[in-house]
């Protein structure tokens, strides 16, 4: 009965604080802007069957996508134990799942071999934080606390694991030593149990139980560690692929604002209306954490820091300030310095301080050829390049800068209804010295 006690005030203090973190990340999105509407539930099911169960971008790099394919696939089934443990800790009951006969068994046996699998996969994945230079892994997003944040949490899911395999141990081994049945199948146990046979059936027990709670309380703790770490996408890449933007990855988005105004001005009736008194003003692209839509928002609080998008950025590559994961970064970032400020004083709260220019330079976003190549490799499906541009409208529409050479562009478009310097009379003048001359 104590055991369940502490289980059930344990449980219910990760429960608060996570639920605590949560509310709080959920109220900064009542301060972004709509984007698109979530439907095609069908097409939607597909991608996310396809990108976040199947892994598919992440094996552009077949071995080490091969390691981040098998931890995900591994967190997955061991999820089932973990649901058990809680059950189990809450009822004081041992291993109730055992009532799912051979599919407990696939479970248990797949959670030991993943154990394995994955605490291997991380080992890997910390060796080359720490000991090899992955460029991906480098850039001016990415200050010390980037790389111990992803240490901390790559140490914790192996003491996860290892946590796991000695509970399996110490299970198999303290059943089989007082002569009874062991529930499931646990092939990495079962190969390791012989090496510690010498301990006694009690020792065993301990290492069972001291197991037990060292990896449920883990599990408490990381669950609470995760929102405050890149490694939150642990919750949100499934969701966060699940809402990705349908739409072919050039197609830009149109400004609801300016459709609107274009339509009210095609329109006689209203083409000449005053606006409403008091109505707001609406502000033309994206100057600051608010002016983004609730999927910008999503996809900063996605992303991995895996850099797989940089990597391919051409901008990147030639060695311009572009970074578009830094981009997702100074958003979220943005975000959780601005949010807690509008939470207590209004959305129309100043800080003085804004995304653009404080966090994200001009010179960074028009070096973006909206290639889109970031888009296309981020694993959870994120999109850089349309948010990117939404910067770039507020800076041409709101405070009309742009580059030299594009304020150029945008004079002869309107001057002479093309981005050349020519008028349109001139523009058949090439032909003039042509044996046949167009008119
Ligand atoms: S769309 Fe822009 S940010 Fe993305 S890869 Fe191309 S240049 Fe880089
Ligand atoms: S935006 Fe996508 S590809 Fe880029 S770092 Fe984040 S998760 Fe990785």
């Amino acid at each position: 009965m104590i055991k369940q006690i502490i289980f059930a005030v344990s449980l219910l203090i990760t429960i608060g604080i996570f639920s605590y973190t949560v509310n709080r990340l959920i109220s900064f999105f009542r301060f972004t802007r709509p984007a698109f509407p979530v439907k095609d539930f069908g097409k939607r099911l597909m991608v996310t069957l396809e990108v976040a169960m199947g892994q598919t971008k992440i094996f552009r790099k077949p071995v080490i996508g091969l390691a981040h394919a098998l931890v995900f696939w591994g967190f997955c089934l061991i999820l089932f134990g973990s649901v058990e443990m809680v059950i189990d800790g809450l009822t004081g009951t041992e291993r109730v799942l055992k009532i799912l006969g051979p599919f407990y068994d696939f479970l248990m046996a797949s959670g030991d071999i993943f154990a394995l699998i994955v605490a291997v996969s991380i080992i890997i994945f910390l060796a080359r934080r720490l000991f090899f230079h992955i460029k991906r892994f480098e850039g001016i997003e990415m200050k010390k606390r980037s790389h111990r944040d992803a240490n901390i949490s790559l140490s914790l899911i192996l003491l996860l694991m290892l946590s796991l395999m000695a509970m399996n141990i110490g299970y198999v081994g303290y059943t089989i030593s007082e002569g009874g049945t062991v529930e499931g199948i646990f092939p990495v146990a079962g190969i390791i149990f012989p090496l510690v046979s010498s301990m006694s059936a009690h020792s065993l027990k301990i290492l069972y139980e001291a197991s037990w709670w060292t990896h449920i309380l883990l599990i408490f703790f990381f669950a609470n560690y995760l929102p405050y770490s890149k490694h939150f996408h642990v919750f949100m890449s499934v969701p966060n692929v699940f809402l990705s933007r349908l739409e072919p990855l050039g197609k830009l988005p149109n400004m609801d604002n300016v459709t609107r105004e274009v339509k009210l001005m095609m329109d006689p009736t209203t083409a000449f209306a005053a606006a409403p008194v008091g109505a707001p003003v609406e502000r033309f692209g994206v100057k600051d954490a608010e002016d983004a839509s609730w999927k910008n928002y999503f996809d900063s609080l996605s992303c991995t820091e895996c850099g797989r998008c940089t990597s391919v950025c051409p901008a990147n590559i030639t060695g311009k300030k572009l970074s578009p994961r830094k981009i997702m970064m100074d958003l979220r970032a943005r975000m959780k310095e601005k949010g807690p400020l509008m939470v207590k004083n209004g959305r129309d709260f100043s800080d003085n301080r804004s995304l653009l220019r404080d966090l994200i330079s001009e010179e960074e976003l028009w070096a973006c050829t909206t290639c889109n190549a970031c888009a296309k490799e981020c694993p959870i499906n994120i999109n850089h390049p349309t948010f990117i541009i939404d910067m770039r409208r507020y800076l041409v529409m709101e405070e009309a800068s742009a580059p030299g050479e594009l304020k150029a562009v945008f004079s002869n478009i309107e001057n002479n209804g093309a981005p050349w310097q020519y008028s349109a009379e001139d523009r058949l003048n090439w032909t003039k010295d042509l044996e046949i001359a167009i008119k």
